[in-house]
């Protein structure tokens, strides 16, 4: 892997953008939409007018064309600023435009793709289910064959922009005794098809701007077209699109822990006791230290890995099984640091805080409760120990 590594004058320009548009338009109206819990259906428009649905997905088909790196800075900015715009982005252009991009026919990704990338239609993706959440391989959503058409039956859990997405790609087993090997499909489904409804959505900790809701499929019939890559290739298709998810995650978490840190100093220099700012203490200054070594390291591996991915390309039928056991664990283990460090980080920004990051409403706090979830969606940290020691052990990924 080379180990090399700048950002281009293009990608820094997209920073500023990005970050200009963050300020002005998302920033404002994030703890309103904390406090009432709902999707900030304003700020996303002007998200998607802007390109940001579409960043990794070459300009031909919709997208910005900015590949993985362009993609992470646009996350790391939103971690900066709200998680929850992160979680939508991330949830429609990780799991949703990458696989539609890596193993969509043409018609599909003029379908599905290209008004998903240009931002005129919401993606979600649905592998979970009330029996199958780790062990996701054990799905039991049924897709049965009857003539050219498949029927799909079951419900799927804890999706996000579940509620919103026009469309979704989800997880079904066309043979549930083979499971994750063979037995497992992956179907777009567009919202409208008859027997296909929203359940309900989740209350939940944190990602307050975000819909976790379940899908009820009942008898949804649809033709071959809406099959994604081969039979039975359902879950090499999730976990292709989750590899690019957990660097996107690591990006999210290294903008979260960067807010976190600016936040603690800021307050740390501000706030006198016994007639010095705390920032005088060593004990303060050793917490900020630990923060910034932890952002450091974060972003050589966020961008390392964004940078492979990009260097690797879109298509998996150009990838060696190196290449791709590499990428996987490569993933794995900045999904699985990125999240603990943001937790450790997020906590450590808070106590220097005081009491006042306990205060409901404070930066700091939200961000607290929006960091939790990154050691388990997409794949729990116990399941990213898994896989990299699978890899250790040589057992294949
Ligand atoms: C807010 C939110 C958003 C989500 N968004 C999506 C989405 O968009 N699409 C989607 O498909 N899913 C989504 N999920 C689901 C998420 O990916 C799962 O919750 C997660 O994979 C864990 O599954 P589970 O909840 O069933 O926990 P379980 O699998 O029941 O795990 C319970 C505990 O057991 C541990 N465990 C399980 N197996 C092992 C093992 N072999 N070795 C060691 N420890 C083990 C786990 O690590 C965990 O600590 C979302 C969940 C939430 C809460």
């Amino acid at each position: 892997m080379p180990f090399e590594f700048s950002f281009s004058a293009d990608q820094e320009a997209f920073r500023e953008a990005v970050r200009a548009f963050l300020e002005r338009e998302v920033r404002p109206v994030v703890t309103a939409m904390d406090e009432s819990e709902t999707f900030p259906e304003a700020s996303v428009r002007k998200m998607r007018s802007e390109g940001y649905f579409g960043v990794p997905i070459p300009e031909e088909y919709g997208g910005l064309g900015l590949g993985k790196v362009g993609y992470c800075i646009l996350l790391e900015e939103l971690g900066k600023v709200d998680a929850s715009h992160g979680a939508i982005v991330g949830a429609h252009t990780s799991l949703g435009t990458t696989p539609l991009h890596s193993y969509g026919t043409e018609a599909q990704r003029k379908r599905w793709l290209v008004p998903a990338a240009r931002g005129e239609k919401l993606l979600a993706f649905s592998l979970t289910e009330p029996g199958s959440g780790s062990d996701s391989g054990a799905v039991h959503t049924v897709a049965e064959k009857d003539g050219e058409d498949w029927v799909l039956t079951g419900t799927k859990i804890y999706v996000t922009n579940g509620r919103e997405a026009d469309a979704v790609i989800v997880m079904a087993a066309n043979d549930v005794k083979k499971g994750a090997s063979g037995g497992v499909t992956a179907f777009v489904l567009d919202k409208g098809t008859p027997g296909f409804t929203v359940g309900r959505c989740e209350k939940k900790m944190g990602l307050h701007g975000t819909s976790t809701a379940e899908l009820v499929l009942d008898h949804v019939r649809v033709g071959p077209e809406h099959v994604l890559h081969e039979v039975g290739k359902g879950f090499h298709v999730a976990m292709t699109a989750l590899d690019v998810g957990r660097v996107s995650l690591g990006a999210a978490s290294l903008g979260g822990m960067e807010a976190a840190c600016t936040e603690a100093l800021t307050f740390a220099q501000n706030r006198t006791q016994f007639g010095l700012p705390i920032s005088e203490y060593e004990a303060i200054q050793f917490k900020l230290a630990d923060m910034a070594m932890r952002v450091h390291a974060l972003r050589l591996m966020v961008y390392h890995a964004a940078a492979d991915q990009d260097r690797l390309g879109p298509d998996p039928a150009n990838w060696s099984r190196l290449e791709r056991a590499t990428k996987t664990r490569e993933a794995a283990v900045v999904k699985c640091l990125a999240s603990e460090w943001a937790g450790e980080v997020i906590d450590e920004a808070l106590q220097i805080h005081g009491g006042l990051g306990y205060i409901r409403g404070t930066p700091v706090e939200r961000a607290y409760r929006d960091a939790r979830i990154s050691q388990i969606f997409e794949g729990t940290n116990e399941i990213q120990r898994v896989v990299i020691a699978r890899d250790l052990l040589g057992r294949g990924l």
